[in-house]
């Protein structure tokens, strides 16, 4: 339930009424519009009597959100949520950023050439796994605790926040300097981790399941903010179809439904939705065309070697030519 306050209405007399809901067991999230000022309620609204507070003198309006989806709601929200990452990067409201780096963290030289040559193009954050979800328990692993010392010096370098992906909940000591904690394709719906995220104020970057509707991940986005963490970006990468000639099939449609349903900044990652490295740069216009907050871009410096995702993996050269083109697109939309 939303309740919408009427302009100029005394802040005592909201407050009087963010207590009495407080009182009967449910959380407030207030939100200062431009013109209104909503109170989103979190948790059973059905305690609340709709009627009675309708007929306040200071409510313009009560409305019950239908969705299953309550603080991920844009009608819980209006205003676009801006992420702040900490050293100067901001992810929503209007910004756009480029998440760029390795599939996995391979040593000290690959990440740290990798974020300084990525940094020079234009990207704001390093991207890097460090637990990496194979398909196969034979395939390179990730270096693990190693991999997220090593882009922490790369940070140190750089200066860029990192971004990496968690697997198991009982690693989150690992990752208290990590500035984004990435949430895979393969874990969207592992709610025991997504509970246990709920619980830091970490920036979490949500990635959309193989299989999964957006219902689901705005679901799943909805776990990790009933715990208290309302810092999420999601990503679209692509969902599995009948197609084969691509790796996934990229979504480009949940970028606006996505944004119009929710207030929660979207991403595009056009690396692994497509998995062929030609397609990177179409598909990162398109995904900018339209309206993403940013994107998620693998680089490798010698893809050919690469220990993951290779074939998808972008040359320094190649995401160069990539981020100048969607720089170049962006200003001539005059965003
Ligand atoms: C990744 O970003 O490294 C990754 C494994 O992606 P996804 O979870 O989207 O497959
Ligand atoms: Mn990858």
């Amino acid at each position: 339930m939303i309740i919408v306050i009427k302009q100029n209405s005394k802040e005592q007399q909201v407050e009087n009424l963010i207590s009495w809901i407080k009182n009967q067991g449910l959380g407030v999230h207030v939100s200062k519009g431009e013109y209104n000022t909503i109170l989103g309620l979190i948790g059973d609204a059905n305690k609340i009597d709709a009627d009675l507070v309708s007929g306040l003198e200071i409510v313009e309006g009560v409305k019950k959100i239908s969705e299953p989806f309550k603080q991920a709601n844009r009608k819980f929200h209006p205003d676009d949520s801006v992420i702040d990452i900490g050293n100067g990067v901001k992810i929503g409201g209007g910004s756009f950023n480029i998440i760029a780096g390795p599939c996995s963290v391979e040593s000290e030289n690959q990440v740290c050439e990798i974020a300084k040559s990525v940094k020079a193009s234009g990207a704001t954050m390093l991207r890097g796994g460090a637990f990496k979800p194979r398909t196969s328990p034979y395939d390179f692993q990730g270096l693990k605790a190693e991999g997220i010392e090593l882009l922490l010096e790369a940070k140190k370098l750089t200066g860029m926040p990192i971004v990496t992906e968690i697997m198991n909940a009982n690693h989150l000591p690992l990752f208290e300097h990590v500035d984004v904690i990435q949430v895979g394709a393969r874990n969207m719906q592992n709610f025991e981790l997504l509970k246990e995220l709920g619980k830091t104020q970490k920036p979490i970057l949500l990635k959309r399941g193989l299989a999964n509707t957006m219902k689901e991940l705005l679901m799943s986005a909805e776990y990790i903010m009933a715990g208290g963490n309302e810092n999420i970006i999601l990503c679209e990468r692509g969902i599995r179809t009948f197609e084969t000639y691509t790796r996934n099939t990229l979504d480009l449609s949940a970028v606006p439904m996505l944004k119009e349903l929710s207030h929660l900044p979207v991403v595009v990652d056009p690396s692994h939705a497509t998995g062929m490295s030609r397609l990177v740069k179409p598909m990162a216009l398109a995904a900018a065309a339209a309206g993403a907050d940013g994107l998620m871009i693998e680089v490798h410096n010698d893809p050919a070697h690469a220990l993951c995702d290779g074939a998808q993996s972008l040359t320094p050269a190649q995401f160069d030519d990539v981020a100048k083109s969607v720089f170049a697109m962006k200003k001539a939309l005059g965003e």
